[in-house]
């Protein structure tokens, strides 16, 4: 222990650091093809389009942009969120409750802050998302993991939780969830709401990739089966940029009143001048052919990836198939570990993330996480080859040493 080290709260002692931004330092290298990040494809920022927005905003607004701003948000940004989710999803949000935030990670700390005493439990995905694993994690959470699978989450697993620990919060990615890719079904959905009903539970609906569907048919908003006990976050990271940090927190409005208070103590409001650059480009350009554009590239990156995984990985490798969003996840034959895998493939140059940090128990997990969304098909076929090497290899050591056991 150092000096140092007395003065840190018990609070950020628990909390874990983001081992896939440690992975990412490792991706920086050149010749690593990497499918490790959460990012969005660069190819597809509207970087033009960004520019003229703010040389029109500076003309038209500048003193004003660059003044402080409503801790709320911007009027006419809120506006615009409104209108879309009205017209693009038949979803009525008032633009009272709508709150601005720099992403929708500080939605997850606005609401962590505003809700969790130390040890309340917390009904948390399983795997989970790590960004909000670490979010509720600063506030002394207690996980109650809860499964999910390609139907969406374990309705009689999450029954017994409610029944046994009476949790304030419910944290979910019903859409092309981060990390596996699955989205729940219509009919889980509604269980799940009828689960819900009744109880003193406030369910988070985590929706940044709502609008990033290559295939199928959009399923229901929680915000709609159970308004009163949803709270919807959103986010321009995905379907436009997320350097500018812009997210939104949908919140009916005795607790918009206290993330009110926790975000002006935390940052008084959310960068005005990113804010108004949204608001400009979003009045100046057609929001939806751009996300039309994202959708079909990362339709089609996905689908290579799953071409990739055929033709070269052990068909005893599980996946799963997502409908959306950028990433999808895999799970390797019994008794390989995704770590060891890791090093091995990243001896080849080829990185992922191992599913271990998207687990609140346990550890040596079989499963990783792949995105799509940064690589062109070709390279995703050439990391994918390099990967499935790693496989076959990782299999035949296992396969020598069970052998040489058996001796
Ligand atoms: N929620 C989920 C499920 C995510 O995957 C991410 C980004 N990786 C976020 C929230 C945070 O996004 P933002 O850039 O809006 O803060």
């Amino acid at each position: 222990m150092t000096e140092l080290d007395r003065i840190f709260s018990d609070r950020i002692a628990d909390v874990p650091r983001s081992f896939i931004r440690e992975i990412l330092k490792v991706a920086m290298d050149p010749g690593v093809i990497s499918f490790a990040g959460g990012l969005p494809n660069r190819e597809l920022f509207p970087v033009a389009a960004l520019k003229d927005a703010t040389a029109r905003l500076f003309d038209d607004h500048g003193r004003d942009v660059l003044q402080y701003g409503s801790s709320e948000g911007h009027p006419g940004l809120r506006e615009q969120i409104s209108a879309r989710y009205r017209e693009k999803a038949n979803l009525d949000v008032p633009v009272e409750d709508i709150l601005i935030t720099s992403g929708s990670q500080q939605g997850l700390d606005l609401l962590g802050k505003v809700i969790l005493n130390d040890g309340d439990p917390v009904v948390i995905e399983e795997p989970g998302y790590l960004g909000a694993i670490q979010a509720f994690s600063m506030y002394r959470a207690r996980f109650l993991p809860v499964p999910v699978s390609e139907e969406g989450m374990d309705v009689d697993a999450l029954r017994a939780e409610l029944a046994e620990h009476r949790p304030k919060l419910m944290y979910t990615v019903p859409n092309f969830q981060n990390p596996s890719g699955i989205s729940y079904s219509e009919a889980n959905r509604s269980e799940l709401a009828q689960v819900l009903e009744g109880t003193q539970t406030l369910l988070i609906e985590d929706d940044p990739y709502g609008d990033l569907r290559f295939r199928g048919q959009p399923k229901s908003s929680f915000l709609k089966l159970l308004p009163e006990h949803t709270v919807l976050l959103g986010s321009f990271s995905k379907s436009l940029v997320p350097g500018l940090r812009l997210g939104w927190i949908v919140a009916p409005p005795p607790l918009m009143q206290k993330l009110l208070a926790a975000k002006q103590a935390t940052d008084l409001h959310t960068s005005h001048f990113t804010q108004g650059i949204v608001h400009q480009y979003l009045r100046d350009n057609d929001p939806e052919a751009h996300i039309a554009v994202i959708r079909e590239v990362y339709g089609r990156q996905c689908r290579a990836m799953q071409d990739a995984m055929r033709e070269y990985f052990p068909p005893e490798v599980q996946a799963t198939d997502p409908e959306g969003g950028m990433f999808l996840w895999a799970e390797l034959p019994a008794g390989l570990t995704a770590m060891d895998l890791f090093q091995r493939a990243f001896e080849d140059k080829v990185v992922f993330v191992p599913g271990d940090p998207f687990y609140v128990r346990g550890s040596r997990h079989s499963t990783l996480r792949l995105n799509f969304s940064c690589a062109d098909t070709e390279t995703i076929f050439v990391g994918m080859e390099r990967l499935g090497r790693a496989i076959h290899s990782l299999m035949d050591t296992a396969s020598q040493s069970i052998a040489a056991d058996g001796r």
